[in-house]
């Protein structure tokens, strides 16, 4: 008889933005004439830029016409892409140890990383933060990691702490006592902003050769970070090729989440046992992956242009500054905040449960924000603020919500 894979059961009811979205309808439902603005979902409000959409329209063209038609392409991404990618995003920044070889384009940073996962055994250890984007964990809840979740945490996996007192960056030193085979990290992290100094990676990336493991690093929101003394990608770290696989986006850094286009760096260099990653990503990824679209390929090649790359600074700085303007106000409510100056998050302390912050807001000044409790156990206690709107909205609803807070 059929049997479906036990594993889902496991999974803790309702995904986040799920149960958001469904307080939200019954705001909406409850309240038809007022004006609620979205902080909450991580999506991006601006168009595409001019130079991106003029390339997106020369893509399409060319599939009008039998010269230039483009049917399957090839699933690790067309070469003027990936050499675009490997180009501007790491020799120009020092990564000389990456070349197009290494990029795997893709149609999000969502599946490769929670995809990623199949190409180990099943029984290694994993170690993730807490809290963090809850693909990780889940993807591995799925693929029969972990056992059912106890208390907001899955029996199995690793933990890795964010606090105050480590400013939601954890350290190796945690996995002393506890050896993980694989970490997951994220930085600028989703949901508390915080970015990891070279100091912090660079003992990452010791720790992970010393171990003989693998780290996964997520920097999808790696173009927000404007500190130059904060590394944009691990491979800025020596030896993180022989250690790191990267995962990448054009979804928050050049406003594609509609259009769907990410990347997966694999550098040659990372072998166990003598197998290389990069082999078995390749044929997992030419077996169940069909490449993204071509007009799709040649708008992401296009960020790369001077122009291109200009308007989506603007785009950046103008989220940068609706995040600017989220500190300061929660600031000026007495809140303790993280993330917001290399980040589009802000992530407040509220010291209540997170759920009742986000229904107060909610129904109190109509606006949506994430509860923290959502990205995991140490989650509880804080909110996430989304600075992905207009500035406008940004400033109304911030203006609603001292207003809110500033009255009780
Ligand atoms: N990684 C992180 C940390 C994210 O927050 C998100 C989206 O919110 C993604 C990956 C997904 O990116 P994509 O749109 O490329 O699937």
């Amino acid at each position: 008889m059929i049997r479906l894979n036990p594993n889902y059961e496991k999974l803790q009811s309702d995904y986040l933005f799920v149960e958001i979205a469904h307080r939200v309808s019954k705001h909406i439902a409850d309240n038809p004439k007022r004006k609620l603005i979205k902080l909450g979902i991580g999506d991006v409000t601006r168009p595409l830029s001019p130079t991106v959409i003029r390339a997106f329209h020369r893509g399409v063209d060319d599939q009008a016409s039998e010269e230039t038609f483009k049917g399957y392409g090839p699933e690790q991404g067309y070469l003027f892409l990936r050499i675009a990618i490997a180009r501007n995003d790491y020799h120009e920044r020092g990564c000389d140890s990456i070349d197009e070889s290494d990029i795997f384009v893709s149609d999000g940073a969502k599946c490769d990383t929670g995809n990623f996962q199949e190409l180990f055994a099943s029984d290694i250890r994993i170690a993730l933060p807490d809290p963090v984007y809850p693909v990780y964990s889940d993807s591995n809840v799925m693929a029969g990691r972990a056992g059912f979740a106890k208390n907001g945490r899955y029996r199995g996996l690793i933990y890795l702490k964010g606090n105050e007192v480590n400013g939601f960056v954890s350290s190796p030193e945690e996995l002393k006592n506890n050896p993980a085979d694989l970490v997951y990290l994220c930085f600028p992290n989703n949901p508390t902003g915080a970015t990891a100094t070279r100091e912090q990676l660079c003992e990452w990336v010791q720790w992970a050769l010393n171990q003989r493991t693998i780290i996964l690093y997520d920097s999808a929101y790696e173009a927000f970070i404007t500190d130059p003394s904060i590394p944009r990608s691990i491979y800025e770290i020596p030896g993180a090729e022989k250690c790191a696989v990267e995962f990448r986006s054009f979804s928050k850094t050049a406003g594609f989440t509609g259009v769907r286009c990410a990347y997966t760096v694999v550098p040659g260099a990372l072998e166990i046992g003598g197998i290389k990653l990069q082999d078995m990503w390749n044929r997992r990824h030419s077996t169940k992956f069909n490449g993204v679209s071509y007009p799709v390929q040649v708008a992401a090649a296009a960020t790369y242009s001077a122009e291109g790359k200009r308007e989506i600074k603007e785009n950046i700085d103008y989220y940068l500054t609706n995040a600017k303007t989220i500190l300061d106000a929660m600031n000026s409510l007495g809140y303790q905040c993280w993330g917001g100056l290399n980040s589009p998050y802000v992530w407040v302390k509220t010291d209540e449960d997170s759920w009742l912050t986000f229904d107060r807001i909610l129904n109190g000044a109509d606006v949506v924000i994430t509860p923290g409790s959502g990205f995991g156990k140490m989650g509880r206690g804080y909110i996430r603020i989304s600075a992905f709107n207009s500035a406008e909205n940004v400033r109304e609803a911030l203006e609603r919500i001292v207003d809110l807070i500033g009255k009780m």
